[in-house]
């Protein structure tokens, strides 16, 4: 299996991703392994689907809907400005969500959150130091 989203749904199913926030009927809640974005969440389909639309019916309405959840609880939690939601898979296509919370002191507020890719990995954050906001979007959820 060469698809590193497949294989991060393996893991969360095995219950061995350390970052695993909620999981949903179709899809995985993950906190980001970098928190450039404070808050910045992924949101993992658990099967493979390149696009949106290859998603049969009725698990493409119900994912939209867990969608919905997981925003609602990130911004509960996060409090942003606003929330950028986006789905790219152009490095990996298998459909997944990006959440980043956008806040007010943010120099770059409108910009697009991928344009500071670059110093994603610099703000890699353990298991340990995502638990916090991991049970409180987790609580948020319940
Ligand atoms: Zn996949």
């Amino acid at each position: 299996m060469t698809c590193s989203l497949c294989q991060r749904v393996q893991l969360a199913q095995a219950g061995q991703y350390p970052y695993l926030i909620y999981e949903f009927k179709h899809s995985y809640l993950m906190l980001g392994e970098h928190q450039f974005y404070p808050g910045y969440c992924v949101m993992v389909l658990k099967d493979h689907h390149k696009e949106m639309t290859d998603i049969p019916q009725p698990m493409q309405v119900e994912f939209f809907q867990e969608l919905m959840l997981a925003s609602k609880a990130i911004e509960q939690v996060m409090g942003p400005k606003k929330m950028n939601m986006c789905s790219l898979g152009n490095v990996v296509p298998h459909v997944h969500w990006h959440f980043f919370p956008r806040f007010e002191n943010d120099p770059q507020f409108f910009d697009p959150p991928w344009l500071r890719i670059k110093e994603f990995e610099g703000a890699k954050i353990t298991p340990e130091e995502g638990l916090q906001t991991i049970e409180k979007i987790r609580n948020a959820l319940k």
